[in-house]
């Protein structure tokens, strides 16, 4: 009796450390996360600030743009593609094909590592962040919300903006109703310890950014896939009003955007093996009209017709 109750004593001493100890790992992973973050913007590509030109024009060029990443091999073997202002252009192919690194190198993130993607003859890579967002902006399925206020959080984009111009970015992602309901408006601080946003109002923040950096040209990682329909429905009303009068460029996971798109791009294996209009490429009979027709379930593309 004497043992069990002595070992139980221990056991019981044990705990606390233990849970001492767990509490630290878990703080030396957020830490690691957080420093792997800071390492990260070291390694972004810095823009040449001063002296790059102004783009003569809103047209977007890659041209014989090659990828890899450090570990791995090639990603892009060699992609050209013009993109026509004002246009819907979907990129659509099998998942790892590379349209999410050609999305990236689109919008100025990476460079590339031969070959240009330029936008009015300018790289991408050489524009400052504030020539940058006037041009292209990446929307991708990450939303970060800022600790501090919902104005800090927009004045990211536009630090010229008043209180009128942030009001009518909130209004134009369907944002205003909620963010007129805060306590201090747009002075209510954000965060988990303040007011917490949800997912959806997340992503309205990240679209009403958008609005006010004004940017002639979207790439859009499509991101509605992934969120449960109301969040969705909520997300493609604000979306479409982001998207009206801009170039787009979609990375589609869904081929009803490609049907909807001006253009179609299909990237294979990281190279762009078809482009053309929907009607264009199912008359081809290549591999989006067999996607196509896989999709659609009408089994033409699996008997063979
Ligand atoms: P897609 O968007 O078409 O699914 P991605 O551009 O995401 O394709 O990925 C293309 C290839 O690059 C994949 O093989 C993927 O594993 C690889 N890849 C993507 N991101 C990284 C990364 N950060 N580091 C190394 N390899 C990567």
């Amino acid at each position: 009796l004497g043992t069990v109750v002595a070992a139980t004593l221990y056991l019981r001493q044990l705990v606390e450390p233990l849970d001492t100890m767990l509490n630290q790992v878990e703080q030396l992973q957020s830490s690691s996360a957080s420093f792997a973050r800071v390492e990260g913007l070291a390694g972004a590509p810095r823009a040449v600030r001063e002296g790059s030109p102004a783009p003569a024009d809103d047209r977007i060029d890659v041209a014989g743009v090659r990828y890899a990443y450090d570990r791995g091999g090639e990603v892009l073997r060699g992609v050209n593609l013009t993109v026509r202002p004002g246009e819907r252009l979907a990129v659509v192919g099998p998942s790892g094909a590379g349209k999410s690194t050609l999305s990236r190198l689109l919008a100025g993130v990476d460079a590339p590592g031969s070959g240009t993607v330029t936008v009015g003859g300018v790289p991408v890579v050489a524009l400052g962040p504030e020539q940058l967002r006037r041009q292209v902006v990446l929307v991708t399925q990450e939303h970060h919300v800022f600790l501090g206020t919902v104005r800090d959080n927009l004045l990211i984009a536009e630090p010229g903006a008043g209180d009128a111009e942030l009001w009518a970015a909130l209004a134009a992602v369907g944002a205003d109703d909620w963010a007129a309901e805060l306590p201090e408006g747009l002075d209510t601080e954000l965060g988990p310890e303040a007011v917490a946003v949800d997912g959806s109002r997340a992503q309205q923040l990240a679209l009403a950014r958008v609005v006010l950096a004004d940017p002639h040209t979207l790439i859009l990682d499509e991101a509605t896939a992934l969120l449960d329909p109301a969040t969705a429905r909520h997300t493609e009303r604000a979306l479409a009003a982001v998207l009206e009068g801009r170039t787009v460029i979609a990375i589609a996971h869904r081929l009803h955007t490609a049907h909807d798109a001006d253009r179609v791009a299909v990237m294979e294996d990281g190279r762009l093996t078809e482009l053309g209009t929907h009607d264009e490429l199912v008359a081809a009979e290549g591999a989006y009209a067999a996607l196509w027709h896989s999709w659609h379930g009408d089994g033409r593309a699996a008997s063979g017709r």
